[in-house]
């Protein structure tokens, strides 16, 4: 089998909004105070979670929850960029380089162009790679439409690190 050296992966994540008034939003490592948050175990950042299942499944090492189960209490309300800087970090030891993610989010409100460079510097920088965030309107299409969460896309290419042979 041909092997090039270059695997991508794809990740996916959504979430639904909380009705917990102490949750506030937070999508690609950035904190919208006053805006309504999403429920999860961790802070519910679905942008850097589908980036790291994306990194996870180039790198053939599972999903999320495999790493960080939603079970833990270790991962309660978990920083999601620190979850991000882990798992980058477990694709490196597993003999390979994250060399980018890409990453698309499904909101209507609020806006995430204003904040679109930010999430992409602290994304990049949790993962040690470029991170690129762009970011959709639903349409006011079904479940996204009606605001009932926020859905996130991603995919990640990963080099194998000079020298170490061909993991799988
Ligand atoms: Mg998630």
């Amino acid at each position: 089998m041909a092997d090039h050296g270059m695997r991508v992966g794809q990740g996916f994540d959504v979430h639904r909004y909380s009705d917990d008034p102490d949750r506030s939003l937070v999508l690609g490592g950035v904190r919208f105070e006053g805006e309504r948050g999403l429920h999860g175990h961790s802070d519910a950042d679905a942008v850097a979670h589908a980036c790291i299942d994306a990194l996870l499944a180039a790198a053939g090492l599972g999903d999320i929850g495999q790493l960080f189960s939603d079970t833990d209490p270790a991962w309660a309300g978990a920083d999601s960029l620190e979850l991000l800087r882990l798992a980058a970090g477990a694709v490196r030891d597993a003999g390979w380089d994250p060399v980018n993610v890409s990453c698309s989010v499904v909101i209507d409100a609020p806006r995430i162009a204003p904040h679109r460079d930010t999430m992409r510097d602290r994304l990049s920088a949790a993962a040690g790679a470029p991170i690129t965030v762009t970011a959709r309107h639903s349409e006011g299409v079904g479940a996204l439409g009606r605001r009932e969460g926020v859905a996130a896309w991603a995919v990640a290419l990963v080099a194998r690190q000079p020298g170490t042979g061909e993991p799988s």
